[in-house]
């Protein structure tokens, strides 16, 4: 049993989602397929594009993307401050992400809303929570470029 005195307790943080990789340059993970095209989800088995099966390598996606749509939420679980945005962001590679968009003013989204189409945006993680083993729980989102 003297073998188990060493058990370290590992509470490095923990990404919401498979695909939020973190440590010192976080970022999405995609996937590309031998035909070019890219996609976020990891358990397609074949291209949507190609037809290809099983065809795909994990690409590293950019942080920096385009405001494609969003919207303003003002009713949302309790606990949940509102109003907020969501958004969809296109990144260069050519997949879509949903994600809340941050340092934003939600009011002025809705009084001027073609301003925010196209808005270059950047990726920023932040904690949302803690699990029971003490890790903190990382999640992601956009803000304007700097
Ligand atoms: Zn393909």
């Amino acid at each position: 049993m003297a073998e188990q005195a060493q058990e370290t307790v590992d509470t490095s943080p923990q990404p919401i989602l498979p695909f939020l990789e973190l440590g010192s340059s976080p970022h999405l993970r995609g996937f590309k397929c031998v035909c070019g095209a890219a996609y976020l989800d990891v358990k397609r088995v074949a291209c949507s594009k190609c037809g290809e099966q099983n065809k795909f390598s994990p690409i590293k996606l950019s942080n920096k993307g385009k405001v494609y749509v969003f919207s303003v939420v003002h009713q949302s679980f309790p606990g949940i401050k509102t109003p907020y945005v969501t958004a969809i962001v296109d990144l260069p590679e050519g997949v879509s992400v949903r994600a809340n968009l941050v340092d934003v003013v939600p009011e002025q989204l809705q009084k001027e809303p073609n301003k925010y189409f196209d808005m270059p945006v950047e990726m920023v993680t932040n904690v949302v929570a803690k699990d029971r083993e003490g890790h903190d729980v990382v999640s992601f989102a956009f803000r304007p470029s700097k």
